[in-house]
């Protein structure tokens, strides 16, 4: 903390008002389906990123991050979309979208410091958005982290700061998890009303731990790769004659697919409808305490991951089998794929051999070595 305090002291000749923080996030099971009006399970991470900010009487922005060493300064109502360009769209968008609710904003001196992983499928994107909403709640008098109504609306003007001013098309599991996931719980995210529910989520007990492994890859394919599922996603609904794929969900599925005049349609759509229900699966064997159903619940989702979405690569197939071979209970892909990051459920006994394991068969296949760290659910988005 001293770090932010210094560089804020720096950038304004003053002390922050205050720091605000929220969490990266996980997600247990239930991907790809949120744009499909789907169900997903994140927990918050223990990484957090934190925003030491104070309000000022102008309308300018002036934003510095610790992992970055530019400063940009930008005042509210220019902010459009793909302006300002890069990282300070996450921050500035927030501000915008919140004024464009018709909250009362002016401007803010924002310096951030992130510990969430960039770019590895852990969501460092929404802990920023989320982060800097916090402070601008609290800092004019919002009063929105105080209801889960209230952080609803900052989770959606976050949405649209990723979406909008950014320029990212995703969905919006990523801020609800960085506002609404709680300490020792998952959330049960409905993404076709918004409503959440929290899961205890607690291993300790169980002698087991959740292991994250950040692959370090990152393929130029994402991009274009995520606007074609949802495309085939949108073109299958259109099909069936629903909203979302949510809604076929329960169907005889043999029935519904061939209603689909291809295989690609015909494979992601099965992916989503499998996936829905995997999430409800999930939730009920964590209420049950059956972890090793959990955890072969963990495997389908990712061998569906890989097979029907074909949104895997060989660095997450590689942590996937590599930790079943070593006794996790179960392993999968998480986030978007094309690289980011794995989670396993591990005996707490084998944690240390599954990782040299892994780090073993990225050598071996000459990749990039990966980084293993266990994890429990957190906190969400506050004033710290
Ligand atoms: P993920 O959300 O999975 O980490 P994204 O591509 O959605 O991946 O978001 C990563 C981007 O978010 C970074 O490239 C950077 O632009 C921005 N970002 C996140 N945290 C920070 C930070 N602490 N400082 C500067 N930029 C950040
Ligand atoms: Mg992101």
């Amino acid at each position: 903390m001293p770090r932010l305090q210094d560089a804020f002291m720096t950038l304004t000749g003053h002390a922050p008002d205050g720091v605000w923080s929220a969490p990266g996030r996980v997600n247990l099971i239930g991907e790809h389906t949120d744009y499909n009006g789907g169900l997903a399970l994140p927990i918050a991470l223990p990484h957090r990123t934190r925003c030491a900010a104070s309000p000022r009487e102008d309308d300018l922005l002036r934003i510095h991050s610790l992992q970055d060493d530019s400063s940009v300064e930008v005042r509210i109502d220019d902010v459009a979309e793909g302006h300002p360009a890069g990282w300070t769209a996450y921050v500035a968008g927030v501000v915008w979208a919140l004024r464009k609710d018709g909250n009362a904003v002016r401007g803010l001196d924002v310096v951030v410091d992130g510990q969430v992983p960039l770019g590895a499928g852990l969501s460092s994107s929404a802990a920023l958005e989320c982060a800097v909403a916090a402070a601008a709640s609290d800092l004019f008098g919002l009063g929105l982290l105080d209801s889960s109504d209230g952080r609803r609306v900052l989770a959606a003007a976050c949405q649209r700061a990723e979406n909008d001013i950014a320029g990212a098309p995703t969905g919006g599991m990523d801020q609800a998890a960085a506002m609404h996931c709680t300490e020792r719980h998952a959330l049960r995210l409905d993404c076709l009303d918004g409503t959440t529910e929290q899961v205890p989520f607690d291993l300790t007990s169980h002698d087991v731990v959740l292991l994250v492994t950040d692959t370090r890859a990152s393929h130029a394919l994402a991009d274009g790769q995520y606007g074609a599922r949802r495309e085939s996603c949108e073109q299958a609904a259109e099909i069936l004659g629903v909203e979302t794929l949510r809604e076929v969900v329960g169907r005889p599925l043999d029935e519904t697919l061939a209603l689909l005049p291809d295989e690609v349609l015909r494979r992601r759509t099965r992916h989503v409808v499998t996936e829905i229900a995997r999430v409800d699966e999930v939730v009920s064997s964590l209420r049950e305490g059956d972890l090793a159903a959990v955890g072969r619940t963990f495997v389908a989702s990712h061998e569906s991951l890989r097979d029907d979405y074909e949104v895997s690569c060989t660095e997450l197939d590689l942590v996937v089998d590599t930790a079943m071979a070593h006794g996790a209970l179960g392993s999968r892909m998480t986030g978007g794929g094309f690289g980011g990051s794995a989670i396993s459920l591990v005996p707490a006994a084998d944690v240390d051999r599954v990782t040299a394991a892994i780090e073993d068969a990225f050598a071996a296949a000459h990749l990039t070595p990966p980084s293993s760290f266990p994890v429990t659910a957190s906190a969400p988005a506050h004033r710290d």
